[in-house]
């Protein structure tokens, strides 16, 4: 057994809140490039050229990629060899939450959905804990905005649907979603398992890194096929026409009953941010 104080974690949380908010990863400045290369509208290139610099600026000056500083959504792999002393896990990564909010300066986003009364602190943080093999623990802080996850659904389609009705549901979502979510987005897709799994799958996909190919070449092919069809609907960088409307659709799946088609998409604006650490 690995004995880990949970002061660690709650520094990690802090750290990667304030990271994941001013640093937008190698991978989503290296889509950037490809989609310039790729894009037909000269306005639309402006955007991509301008969300790069907007980019540059956040993590040269350390303040936010975007106003909108998200929801704190932490994903903890927590290794069943680990005894965690010194605390409770829960309370350790809401003031990790708490604590990076208020020091990076970042704007607090969390409210009671019926008074819109403000928590004040940016918490209670989405926690999704998984138990691994192993005596580490590997904390990811994947901040949302409001504008992509309003835009964000899921479904429960019927078997006969098939992958055609995925590939409807998914382009017809994004679609309907035009300018809302800040395009270019990145589509995540959960495919399978229950309702509130297929959800989870959907935002847990967005955590692939951009540009990597979908390790089952059946979901990587129907990734590419869907993306063809969103880029074709001409909504562009920012909704103001072009060729860029997503960098990239992401697919999980895991089977499902026998009676049931859960489908879920989680939309992505392009300040795809995520940080992750290892303790
Ligand atoms: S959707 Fe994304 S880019 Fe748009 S305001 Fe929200 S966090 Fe910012």
């Amino acid at each position: 057994m690995r004995e880990i104080d949970v002061k660690l974690i709650t520094e990690k949380v802090r750290d990667l809140c304030m990271k994941a908010n001013t640093d937008l990863g190698e991978d989503v400045l290296q889509a950037f490039d490809r989609a310039m290369e790729r894009e037909e509208s000269p306005l639309g290139i402006e955007i991509l050229k301008e969300l790069k610099e907007n980019a540059r600026i956040a993590k040269e000056e350390s303040v936010p990629i975007c106003q909108d500083t998200g929801f704190a959504v932490v994903f903890i792999d927590l290794g069943q060899e680990v005894h965690l002393a010194g605390g409770n896990l829960k309370e350790a990564i809401e003031e990790g939450v708490r604590q990076g909010f208020r020091d990076g300066y970042l704007r607090k986003s969390v409210c009671h959905p019926f008074t819109r009364v403000n928590t004040g602190d940016n918490t209670p943080a989405i926690i999704h804990t998984e138990v691994v093999p192993g005596d580490k623990i590997r904390v990811i802080v994947a901040p949302k905005g409001g504008g992509s996850e309003n835009m964000s659904r899921v479904v429960m389609l019927t078997p006969s649907d098939g992958v055609e009705g995925i590939k409807r549901f998914v382009v017809q979502r994004v679609k309907e979603s035009g300018s809302n979510p800040c395009p270019p987005t990145i589509v995540g897709v959960g495919i399978g398992g229950t309702f509130e799994q297929a959800a989870l799958l959907a935002k847990k996909s967005l955590l692939r890194p951009l540009g990597s190919k979908n390790p089952v070449p059946e979901l990587d092919r129907l990734e590419s096929e869907i993306l063809t069809e969103i880029n074709r609907l001409g909504i562009g960088p920012q909704g103001l026409g072009g060729r860029t409307t997503s960098l990239a659709v992401h697919m999980l799946l895991m089977p499902c009953h026998i009676a049931s088609f859960p489908l879920a998409v989680n939309i992505q604006c392009h300040v795809q941010r995520h940080k992750e650490a290892e303790i």
